[in-house]
């Protein structure tokens, strides 16, 4: 793979002129969880050149402990301040071991998925809805005793009731340069949504990351806890992480034709249809925890509906299905939930639509109906897997996604990933004892 760092800055110069201190060199292992090293100023320049060493065991990947470090190479396009902490500079890095770049790397793979892009023409251009959750500390409620209405969505008062933590968190992303536009509280309690402008696909992950690690360290600066967990409490609606995605040939948006009925191009369809092809094993990486099976497929919460999908659909601006066609030659994936890892969310969907480009894939009729009343009428639609097994099974057959992401990537994820399913199923919960002891 080419040299990722396009971006030659010297950190140790930059740092001098910008009162940085520390560095905190960041990457993103297969299971989402950042980690992280703090470098010194002083020492940056030897990690420039040779980056920062971690035991590649000790975090998600397939590695033994025997095996060399892995090499996290600093990106210097990537850097942000951190606004909370502004000592701090956080970096971006790409995964090495030895001289080659990991293939189970995430930000690797969708470099690579990107480089893909490029090759056919086309400069991808993502933004992500990144909801979460405020709650108490220990997790076991919503952290704002007041927000207790049955349709709490837009819900003025308690969105001023967190200002504190809304307005520190936007602020914070003007001053990176990020061109946030609003911020809600949506529609469970406690479920705020801040958007920030779309942006290359690269891009926009490296903030997706740094957007997650920010809200965090933020609420926990004001006595909370931010949390993206797809399906916190059963019955309030689920986290999503919906994903929009437009592609370019210069200033031109090539998925855009004003004279169709959704204004999407041919490629937009094409794009589409890979992305309906390829759904269920999509699913894995979108939906990749246990419980991201309790936000789709979910039966209706307290304020009405779920706004998650259940089946493989499209459809203009309605956002009862999967795909959604707002206008302007852009789709909003609806089905990624808080607990997607921000790389891989956008690899595997650049897999499965460059796919479909590549294969002129059919994305089939769309139907403007209301997918949660009306499901009857798209009975030849394909269902969303139910579990994480599911998913898993199918990401692992998939010959095309493992064409696209690479085995080196889909065979430990899945190794992984497997290894938490069954870990799931090891735990022997209160609901099963009680429903089968007297059996
Ligand atoms: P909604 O809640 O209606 O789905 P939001 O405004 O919350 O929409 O989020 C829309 C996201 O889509 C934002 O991140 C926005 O920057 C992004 N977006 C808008 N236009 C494009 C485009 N052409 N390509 C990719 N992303 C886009
Ligand atoms: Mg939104
Ligand atoms: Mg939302
Ligand atoms: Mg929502
Ligand atoms: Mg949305």
């Amino acid at each position: 793979m080419a040299d990722a760092q396009q971006d030659c800055r010297d950190l140790e110069t930059l740092a001098r002129e910008q009162g940085i201190r520390y560095f905190l060199i960041s990457f993103i292992d297969l299971s989402g969880a950042q980690r992280a090293k703090l470098v010194p100023a002083t020492a940056i320049a030897a990690m420039q050149r040779n980056g920062a060493g971690f035991a590649g065991f000790a975090a998600a990947f397939d590695f033994s402990p025997a095996d060399p470090d892995l090499l996290a190479i600093p990106d210097p396009s990537g850097l942000m301040r951190l606004p909370w902490k502004p000592d701090v500079a956080w970096l971006p890095s790409d995964l090495k071991m030895r001289t080659d770049y990991v293939e189970q790397g995430p930000r690797n793979t969708l470099r690579r998925l990107i480089a893909r892009a490029q090759g056919l023409g086309l400069t991808v251009k993502t933004g992500v809805e990144c909801e979460f959750f405020l709650v108490n500390p220990d997790g076991e409620q919503v952290g704002d005793a007041l927000d207790n209405g049955s349709k709490p969505c837009y819900d003025a008062s308690a969105l001023m009731r967190r200002y504190d933590v809304i307005a520190e968190l936007c602020d914070a992303m003007q001053g990176l340069g990020w061109e946030p536009y609003q911020n809600d509280h949506e529609d469970a309690n406690g479920q705020f949504e801040m958007n920030w402008k779309y942006a290359d696909a690269l891009v926009t992950a490296d903030r997706h990351v740094f957007f997650k690690f920010m809200a965090r360290a933020i609420a926990e600066k004001h006595g909370l806890r931010a949390t993206f967990m797809p399906k916190p409490f059963m019955h309030l609606t689920g986290t999503g992480c919906h994903a929009h995605i437009s592609l370019w040939q210069g200033k031109t948006n090539v998925c855009h034709d004003a004279s169709d009925p959704l204004a999407l191009s041919e490629q937009g369809y094409h794009f589409v249809g890979g992305l309906i092809h390829n759904a269920q094993a999509l699913c894995a990486i979108l939906n990749p925890t246990v419980n991201s099976y309790k936000r789709i497929n979910a039966p209706r919460t307290v304020s009405g509906a779920t706004w998650a999908p259940n089946m493989v659909t499209y459809a203009g601006d309605n956002r009862t299905h999967m795909i959604r066609v707002p206008g302007g030659g852009r789709f909003e994936m609806r089905l990624p939930d808080g607990a997607a890892n921000p790389y891989l969310l956008q690899a595997a969907l650049l897999a499965a639509g460059l796919d479909g480009i590549e294969n002129r894939r059919d994305p089939g009729p769309w139907q403007d109906i209301n997918m949660y009343t009306q499901a009857h009428l798209a009975q030849d639609a394909p269902r969303l897997p139910l579990n994480l097994l599911d998913a898993l099974r199918a990401l692992d057959g998939s010959a095309t996604l493992r064409a696209m992401l690479g085995d080196g990537l889909v065979d430990p994820y899945v190794q992984i990933k497997t290894a938490e399913w069954n870990a799931h199923c090891a735990h022997l919960s209160a609901w099963e004892k009680h429903q089968t002891l007297d059996c």
